[in-house]
């Protein structure tokens, strides 16, 4: 009954675990973004609250109650964005603090307290520090799930403590299938968002119920594109916006530089004739005519700048200077 679409191995790897009696304290789900690792560690806690004969039903009470997000026992820490009116950028080490106070605590509602944290990565130093304890006395009744797209973050003692799995995009075609079959999505429109979320449902499912993204996507694809006819003073003045967004969201600049790999690697595609395999298929005739106007070399040698800029910024190097080198190695065009 799990509904987790496309990650076969992970859920087969957690029916196993629930079957038997060794189920894990904790588990790490690691995974590019909206892969679906939010949906199965929803399914995971229904799976282990669940009162029907075949968990997770998703119809008996705590089934719907953790799908509505009201059950007393399931718990998502998360970057706390409210509250005080203070930024925060981390989950702190009194997030976690209170973490370890209500699990102390027997379930409330259900059999067992599931605690999500997601990101896991956003948990600063002391706050990692706190967890760790907790999990080397694990309390019964709890199962600690934590979710990130970079496990390398988190410290390895950790890691060690958490059963992995390893959450991968689906093959195009999978996808596709599962849009029309599942979610009643046109042929074309099932295809065209498949290829655009390489194969991560849960983005496909996003754009597909908020035109909005589309239209955004499109428009940061139009500026990569106008990017390499821009002045030095103009890159430079990017280079600074990005450095400073970096600092503040993260994962929101590394986004823009995915979605500059997709646009140049596309073009390179495009050159060399391989439609069938490129990103943007809505925008494959702009694709087309730029292709034109470049020399595939530069354009490769481009890419490599992109993924040395984007390990420097993981490394925290100077964020401002990686992008700033990266903005004066933009291809030219003809
Ligand atoms: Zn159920």
């Amino acid at each position: 009954m799990w509904q987790t679409v496309g990650q076969d191995r992970a859920v087969a790897a957690l029916q196993r675990a629930l079957a038997g009696v060794r189920r894990a304290h904790a588990y790490l789900l690691a995974g590019p973004p909206q892969v679906g690792k939010a949906t199965l560690a929803r399914e995971l806690a229904q799976a282990v609250n669940c009162e029907g004969d075949d968990p997770p039903c998703h119809e008996c009470t705590p089934c719907r109650r953790i799908a509505a997000g009201i059950h007393a026992d399931v718990q998502t820490v998360t970057v706390d964005a409210s509250g005080d009116g203070a930024i925060h950028k981390d989950i702190s080490i009194d997030q976690i603090r209170e973490v370890g106070r209500s699990v102390s605590l027997r379930p409330f509602e259900g059999r067992c307290r599931v605690i999500i944290i997601d990101p896991a990565d956003a948990m600063n130093e002391a706050a990692q520090n706190a967890f760790l304890k907790t999990l080397e006395e694990p309390p019964p009744d709890v199962v600690f799930l934590l979710i990130t797209a970079r496990p390398q973050l988190l410290r390895a003692t950790i890691r060690s403590r958490c059963q992995r799995l390893d959450l991968r995009p689906m093959p195009v075609a999978a996808a596709t299938q599962a849009l029309v079959e599942r979610w009643g999505l046109p042929e074309r429109r099932a295809e065209v968002l498949a290829r655009l979320s390489r194969g991560r449902l849960g983005w496909a499912l996003a754009v597909q119920a908020d035109e909005e993204m589309m239209r955004a996507r499109r428009e940061a694809l139009m500026d990569i594109r106008s990017l390499p006819q821009r002045s030095l003073a103009e890159r430079f003045a990017r280079a600074g916006d990005l450095a400073g967004r970096f600092g503040r969201q993260r994962e929101s600049v590394l986004e823009v530089l995915d979605l500059w790999s997709q646009w140049w690697r596309d073009i390179l595609l495009a050159a060399a004739g391989c439609q069938e395999a490129i990103t943007n298929v809505d925008l494959a005739d702009i694709l087309r005519a730029e292709a034109a106007r470049y020399e595939p070399r530069q354009v490769a040698s481009f890419l490599r700048s992109l993924a040395a800029a984007r390990r420097r910024l993981e490394e925290n190097v100077n964020p401002r200077l990686a992008l700033e080198v990266l903005l004066l190695e933009l291809p030219v065009p003809s």
